[in-house]
């Protein structure tokens, strides 16, 4: 019924404060699912790079110092164990050619004796490195590092202590590089162009920051944002680097992930609303249809005779309802009373087919008894009302006349209590109740064990066939049905072969093309109805 967008979009539609209100909520989820991942991705990419800043810092200041070292080895080889006098010039000279170097000094007897700076010295070790070298570090073959915010010669002069002895097992005599700790500050303020806002490198226990601040301690968190700063360490020497990323950093990652996952969040937000509403709409338009349709008078009802097997004589009839739309034409049941069953909408539709039919009969007032049926999905018997409105509308049947409710579906059997004392208070109103479409997926064998239902209609898929296996189980269905003492209405009766068959069995009235299609309430129930029947009745309809 609806083919292409224009049907299902062109119609003027306009959300109703239900569907407005999920979109809200589909939205709002999607944004904020999306948010937490923009969250955790910040986290990340921060994280990642303050890894990346402290072990590229790491890997500036393990280079300088594998290169003090390497040259060092090259440049001062053979020079301790001579008086300063002899060596100071050589000294001198040889330090030049390293780079980083403040000043060179030759130990011996743990003490250094000659600087490349100061001639003659005397200063311990110990003073670098504390007696038991708790200031500085121990590295593999002998050497010892440390880092200092002062020299015996000068104040306030960041150092980084780096003590090579010759024999990796004496490790009174070798040499003392003292390195210009302004280059280390400089390849710690390297990692601030990254987004770093504080790099610190920690030697035993001092350390220096990026700022050139020395301290007499362990690193000392920065004002960071919480839950961030990262360390890295070298494989060579015993350094760490601590690198926490800048909060003018952290706050410019945040809002560029947030937005970024947060526009994403609210298009997949209305992204799946859009397909919600292109699955919905032709749902929610054909309902708003239907209900047009019922206010403009578009809908009508047709009967069709139910008789009995035996005389061929009319018995009942079952009153279905038709829609002829202006613009589609005659739109069979099939294709959307299923729909319409599922929702409210059901109870306008089964109070117009009950009110029409009850007007029929007072207008047409055809031969009685008869039995006229309607069809009703349980979700009607629940409805506030229904019962007095049926049973009101029975009330006003002439004599002999009965409404017949044709229930199926298998959710009666979910409130069975509540069913069974609606069951009984129509039945007590003179109305009868029958299982449509026996054998099919929503009408079983517990339905009727369960209920008590004065008619069982079989569906027509169990009367098509006449082979020795459609009637075997076709009289086991009548055999069971009238140990329950419920009439049997054989339904899609359209041959003489079929009809000889219910015979044979024992079925009890049929209903089918073979006795009439549906037709108008005049044609069917007017005087001779049966007359006008061929000329009033209808082409066939798809049954769904
Ligand atoms: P149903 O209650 O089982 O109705 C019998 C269906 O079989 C009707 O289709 C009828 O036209 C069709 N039929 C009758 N004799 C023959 C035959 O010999 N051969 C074939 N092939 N079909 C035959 P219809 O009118 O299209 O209705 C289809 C279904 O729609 C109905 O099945 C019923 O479940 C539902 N329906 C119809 N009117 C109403 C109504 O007023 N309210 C509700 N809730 N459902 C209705
Ligand atoms: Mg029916
Ligand atoms: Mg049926």
């Amino acid at each position: 019924m609806f083919r292409t967008w224009r049907d299902v979009l062109g119609g003027g539609w306009t959300p109703s404060p239900a569907t407005l209100l999920l979109w809200l909520a589909v939205c709002t989820v999607s944004t904020s699912a999306a948010l937490w991942a923009g969250a955790r991705v910040t986290d990340d990419v921060i994280a990642k790079r303050e890894r990346a800043i402290a072990s590229d810092v790491v890997v500036a200041i393990t280079r300088m110092m594998g290169v003090v070292e390497t040259h060092g080895r090259r440049r001062m080889d053979g020079l301790i164990g001579q008086s300063c006098a002899a060596i100071g010039d050589a000294l001198t000279e040889r330090q030049s050619y390293i780079p980083y170097l403040r000043a060179a000094a030759t130990v011996a007897d743990g003490v250094a004796y000659c600087s490349s700076t100061r001639g003659s010295i005397r200063v311990p070790l110990s003073w670098y490195f504390g007696k038991s070298f708790e200031k500085g570090g121990t590295a593999a073959g002998g050497r010892r590092i440390a880092l200092v915010g002062r020299t015996p010669f000068r104040d306030a002069a960041p150092t980084l202590v780096l003590f090579e002895p010759t024999d990796p097992s004496d490790a009174s005599r070798g040499i003392l590089y003292l390195i210009e700790g302004v280059y280390v500050v400089d390849a710690l303020a390297h990692g601030q162009g990254f987004g770093a806002g504080v790099v610190a490198l920690t030697v035993g226990n001092a350390s220096i920051y990026q700022d050139g601040t020395f301290q007499d301690g362990p690193f000392r968190e920065g004002p960071a944002p919480p839950g961030y700063g990262t360390r890295a360490t070298s494989a060579r020497f015993p350094i760490t680097v601590a690198a926490v990323a800048d909060p003018g950093f952290v706050a410019a990652t945040s809002r560029k992930y947030g937005l970024m996952f947060g526009a994403i969040g609210l298009l997949a937000g209305l992204l799946l609303l859009t397909i919600f509403l292109i699955v919905a709409a032709p749902r929610r338009l054909l309902l708003q249809a239907v209900r047009q349709g019922l206010k403009r008078d578009q809908f009508f009802v047709v009967y069709q005779p139910i008789v009995s097997v035996r005389t061929r004589q009319r018995v009942g009839v079952e009153a279905l309802l038709r829609w002829r739309h202006p613009r589609w034409g005659m739109i069979p049941p099939g294709s959307y009373i299923e729909t319409v069953e599922s929702t409210p909408l059901i109870a306008d539709i089964t109070r117009f087919v009950m009110r029409r039919v009850v007007e029929d009969v007072e207008r047409y007032r055809p031969a009685m008894p008869m039995h006229i049926a309607v069809n009703v999905p349980p979700l009607n018997l629940r409805r506030r009302g229904f019962e007095a409105e049926a049973a009101a509308l029975q009330a006003r049947m002439p004599d002999g006349a009965a409404l017949v409710l044709e229930i199926t579906e298998r959710h009666l059997l979910a409130d069975r209590g509540q069913a069974m004392e609606a069951f009984d208070r129509l039945r007590r109103a003179g109305i009868r109740l029958s299982v449509d479409d026996f054998g099919t997926r929503n009408s079983n064998l517990d339905l009727i064990r369960s209920f008590p239902f004065d008619y069982l209609k079989i569906d027509s898929q169990f009367t098509q066939s006449v082979d020795d296996d459609a009637k075997a189980l076709l009289a086991s269905i009548v055999a069971m049905a009238h140990h329950f003492r419920l009439v049997v209405v054989a339904e899609g009766i359209e041959t003489e072969a079929q009809h000889a068959l219910l015979a044979e069995i024992g079925v009890d009235c049929a209903q089918g093309y073979l006795y009439q299609r549906p037709a108008s309430a005049e044609a069917v129930l007017g005087a001779g109805g049966a007359a006008h029947a061929e000329q009033d009745a209808e082409p066939a309809l798809t049954v769904h």
